[in-house]
């Protein structure tokens, strides 16, 4: 099913076909979206009616019906979406006790999804299990934070793009829906407060570092060598560790922000205190922190993360080579916090009935 109509949130005001009317309507249609949050067209009172008319025929408005919620307001809270075409797609909320970048206590953090499922077939990640069905559309990630918010009553003030799908691999709609999510007149989020994060698209991480948004950007590396980082990362074959490192080199040259790199660990993969020391080389190069997530365990796949002592040592190697290093020890593991796992079960489940809240 193909929705045949954009969203309004697919759109810059710019872009948007009122019908007719001045060019301040831009500006108040922009308000009932982004900060008096209506739920419709018809409450955009101040609105001429045939403006409103003309609008309801010529998009659609809601992009996303949640499925479900799990988790409460002190810990990682996991919401599932349907799609206008009917697929599947999941954000996480985070709140500041579990945040990445350790920030005060009234601060939330979202994790959007970019794509329905992905092409590149990382073997740890459930989000790649069924393949790739589409890319999101603009509005359908900005959807994500604002539903989120009228869902959980909570004001999100952190972004990460760590859900599901490569979001570099999704370019010009994630570029649109950053600008969205970024403008005064949109969602007012500060760049600075925004993180992409990659598998390791080396051309693409080129041209986030030549637009002129300060976002971060974390690199799933994931192996320290490309023998081990291909392995378990088929896209490594195509952009091998010196073209990708390269790429982020110039990213951090051009944007002068530390970058992250996210290190899952991996029982008997990639967990060698040569792989931490290569790591380590790595980060120093290119002014990077690591994020060390031991594995969350997926259904289906084999992998394990180590033990305590395992980890513990690993972190020590960064940490005596000067490496600003954190273990992201998830509180979100019980409710399947590894994203794309929520999706997984519904696709299992699909048959059956989900709870409807
Ligand atoms: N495609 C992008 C963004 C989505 S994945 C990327 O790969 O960076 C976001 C993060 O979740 C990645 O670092 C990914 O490696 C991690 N992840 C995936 N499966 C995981 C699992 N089972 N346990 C822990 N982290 C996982
Ligand atoms: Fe895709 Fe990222 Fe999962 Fe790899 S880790 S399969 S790139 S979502």
């Amino acid at each position: 099913m193909k929705p045949s109509r954009p969203l309004l949130l697919d759109q810059l005001p710019e872009e948007w076909d009122l019908g007719a009317g001045p060019d301040y309507r831009r500006k108040q249609v922009a308000e009932w979206l982004f900060e008096k949050r209506a739920n419709s067209v018809a409450e955009m009172t101040n609105l001429p009616a045939a403006m409103r008319q003309h609008l309801e025929a010529t998009y659609d408005f809601a992009a996303l019906k949640l499925t479900k919620l799990q988790g409460s307001h002190d810990t990682t809270r996991k919401l599932l979406w349907e799609l206008r075409t009917g697929d599947y797609i999941e954000s996480v909320l985070i709140p500041a006790s579990l945040d990445l970048f350790g920030e005060r206590s009234d601060r939330f953090t979202l994790c959007v999804s970019t794509q329905v499922g992905c092409a590149y077939g990382c073997k740890f990640c459930a989000s790649g299990l069924e393949g790739w069905k589409r890319n999101l559309t603009a509005g359908e990630i900005v959807a994500q934070i604002i539903e989120t918010e009228r869902a959980t009553k909570v004001r999100i003030n952190n972004l990460v793009f760590m859900g599901m799908g490569e979001p570099l691999a999704n370019y010009a709609n994630l570029m649109k829906a950053l600008n969205i999510i970024n403008a005064e007149w949109g969602v007012g989020i500060g760049a600075r407060h925004i993180t992409v994060s990659t598998s390791g698209l080396a051309p693409q991480i080129r041209e986030l570092a030549e637009q002129p948004l300060q976002i971060r950007l974390a690199l799933s590396l994931h192996g320290a060598t490309d023998e081990v980082r291909q392995q378990i990362m088929p896209v490594n074959r195509k952009y091998p560790l010196a073209e990708l490192l390269a790429a982020c080199a110039e990213y951090q040259e051009k944007k002068r922000k530390m970058m992250t790199l996210e290190y899952i660990l991996i029982e008997g993969v990639n967990d060698s205190l040569d792989q931490a020391a290569m790591l380590a080389k790595h980060a120093r190069r290119l002014h990077a922190k690591v994020n060390l997530i031991p594995y969350n365990t997926v259904e289906g796949l084999e992998w394990r993360r180590p033990s305590e002592s395992v980890i513990d040592q690993f972190e020590d190697v960064l940490k005596a080579a000067k490496i600003t290093a954190t273990v992201r020890r998830e509180k979100g593991h019980d409710i399947d916090a590894a994203c794309g796992q929520l999706r997984l079960k519904q696709l299992k489940a699909d048959s059956s009935e989900v709870a409807a809240i």
